[in-house]
């Protein structure tokens, strides 16, 4: 079974019209990771799994568009689905800020760079990136197949620290080129460049500001990779 990206939502910063923040359902046929659950991810969850079939969740860093709809999956585990202990791995910034801390719906783990880990029959490693408070790229692998996230960067941090071989890349693309420089984020283009430089085989562009024009970030993109990209949409899949 090939492993596998949905989008959950793709937004920089804020939603756009109708659209969700930063969250990716990542599976292997067998094991089901939500990664990063940002406003409008738990909703879209539903769409492509079952609240019980979930086995864990990855929160990247505590922007609040990366995380705020585990206050909602609590509600879920604790009303309808009736589930204790399910796992959250996020750096230690996160936990203090959510109200479903102590609740014994979640079990809270921190991670660190470097750190690796094993979560059903997929291998996660960790790395921290170049964005304000401690923010953690996830790299996953399952049966040979490998896609790495940036989660929210600036261009101190590589896609390159993930590790050789990433058959996917999702990487932030969040500023138009003109702001290269001024905040701790990519325009498309650095994310290209970091993605050729990491020689990664497919680039996705998520975590696009809503005022961006993708046809633009996708060009600026390609350009700078050397081949094709594709912009995130929500619903969509790819295989890694
Ligand atoms: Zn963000
Ligand atoms: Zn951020």
């Amino acid at each position: 079974m090939a492993l596998t990206l949905t989008v959950l939502g793709c937004s920089g910063t804020y939603a756009g019209p109708g659209g969700a923040c930063s969250g990716y359902l990542v599976d292997d046929g067998q094991t089901h990771l939500w990664v990063d659950a940002g406003p409008g991810t738990l909703a879209n969850l539903q769409r492509h799994v079952e609240f019980d079939a979930v086995d864990a969740v990855v929160l990247t860093h505590e922007h609040p568009d990366h995380w705020t709809d585990v206050e909602g999956f609590v509600n879920v585990l604790r009303h309808v689905a009736r589930r204790e202990g399910v796992p959250v791995y996020a750096p230690s910034g996160l936990r203090g800020h959510t109200y479903g801390d102590n609740s014994p719906q979640l079990a809270w783990h921190t991670v660190s760079d470097g750190r690796r880990l094993r979560v059903g029959t997929l291998e996660l490693s960790f790395s921290r990136t170049d964005h304000g408070p401690e923010t953690l790229a996830v790299r996953i692998d399952a049966a040979g197949r490998s896609l790495g996230y940036s989660a929210d960067t600036g261009p101190a941090w590589s896609l390159e620290a993930l590790g050789a071989g990433l058959d996917l890349a999702l990487c932030e693309a969040t500023v138009p080129t003109e702001m290269e420089g001024t905040m701790q984020h990519l325009s498309a283009r650095q994310a290209g460049a970091s993605a050729r430089a990491a020689g990664v085989d497919r680039l996705l562009l998520t975590h696009l500001w809503p005022t961006l024009d993708p046809d633009q970030s996708r060009r600026e993109a390609a350009e700078a990779f050397g081949a094709p990209v594709d912009v995130a949409v929500v619903g969509a899949r790819y295989s890694a």
